[in-house]
């Protein structure tokens, strides 16, 4: 099938057309390119644009006869949310809106939808696909009005969609062909595998005193290749005029702290860190319960480990250093 990829240039999107093609599809990718990388749009044919662009987006559905819509292409810094609602809203509601519209214009009738766990809340137990959503922070709310708005127009205009809500999604390509680069780099485990580098000084641990073991947050990591396969297998379950929502995790927390120690053991590095204060709009709990995806997606995780992800993470790092230093 055809999927153009909005995001295709990002970091989960530049994944998952790698495993479209690997799986026999023709992923288009779609990428403004303000935070993605033109070197990671490399799996099938690009455009660049904007979601917002109603026409160029339409236009580029036709010409590419595309079958499908996976959307990517969105704003997803939790601390940025707060500060800049805006621009939140602006690209992620209305360009979802318009990324929609285009669709109809184009008669595209399916979508596959980068949601999150930040739509749940303040939970305090394991979260299935079913949990109440009470976002706390604008990024959550954004991804939620676009859940709402994908509900409403699976009902009005037959719209399929699939949406996906990723836990923190983490590692690389094990091969090192793709990777986790943002500018500047705000997650923990980019941030805590600089400094086991030396590249980065040091790394601040966001709160210390929350109501969690040992104070830090607590996070369910999962591997990007598992969020790209699970998108690869949302392509079979999309049903006309029909919305669906799927968690995706490992279903294991581990706190900040435990990354670290993660992160020492794998790397073989001292992660040097200090205690900052709490960053607004962050849960102390986000932990899945996947169920649903695995039994109704038939979706398996290939590296459920923690430790594969710091690894796959750490060759990617390494790797792009030595070809800078070669360059
Ligand atoms: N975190 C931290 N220091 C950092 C970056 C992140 O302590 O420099 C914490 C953050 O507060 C959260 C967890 O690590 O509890 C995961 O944050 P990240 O930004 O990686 O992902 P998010 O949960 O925002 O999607």
């Amino acid at each position: 099938m055809k999927v153009l990829v909005t995001g295709g240039a990002g970091f989960i999107g530049s994944h998952v057309c790698k495993a479209l093609a690997e799986a026999g599809h023709e992923p288009v990718v779609l990428d403004n390119l303000r935070t993605g990388h033109l070197w990671a749009a490399r799996f099938g044919p690009f455009v660049h644009g904007d979601i917002l662009e109603i026409e160029r987006v339409a236009e580029a559905l036709k010409t590419h006869r595309v079958d499908i819509v996976m959307h990517f292409a969105a704003l997803a810094y939790v601390g940025e949310s707060i500060s800049e609602p805006d621009i939140y809203y602006r690209t992620n509601v209305i360009g979802s809106l318009s990324l929609l519209n285009a669709m109809r214009l184009a008669g595209v009738s399916r979508i596959v939808f980068s949601s999150t766990c930040a739509t749940f809340g303040n939970v305090d137990r394991k979260i299935g696909d079913n949990e109440a959503q009470n976002p706390i922070n604008p990024y959550g709310a954004s991804k939620l009005m676009v859940e709402r708005i994908l509900r409403d127009y699976a009902a009005a205009y037959g719209i399929g969609s699939v949406a996906l809500r990723y836990f923190n999604a983490a590692g690389c390509d094990p091969s090192g062909e793709l990777g986790e680069v943002h500018d500047p780099e705000t997650h923990l485990l980019p941030i805590a595998l600089q400094v086991a580098a030396g590249t980065r000084s040091q790394l601040d641990v966001f709160g210390t005193d929350y109501p969690t073991p040992d104070g830090t947050c607590i996070r369910d990591y999962i591997h990007v290749c598992d969020l790209a396969d699970a998108h690869v297998a949302a392509l079979n379950v999309l049903e006309t005029g029909v919305f669906k929502a799927f968690n995706l995790g490992n279903g294991n927390g581990f706190s900040v702290r435990q990354v670290i120690d993660r992160v020492e053991a794998v790397t073989g590095r001292k992660v040097v860190w200090q205690a900052a204060p709490r960053r607004l709009g962050d849960p102390p709990l986000l932990v899945a319960d996947a169920t649903a995806a695995r039994v109704k997606l038939g979706w398996v995780p290939r590296f459920s480990s923690l430790d594969d992800m710091i690894s796959h993470g750490w060759s990617f790092m390494n790797n792009q250093q030595n070809k800078l230093a070669a360059t």
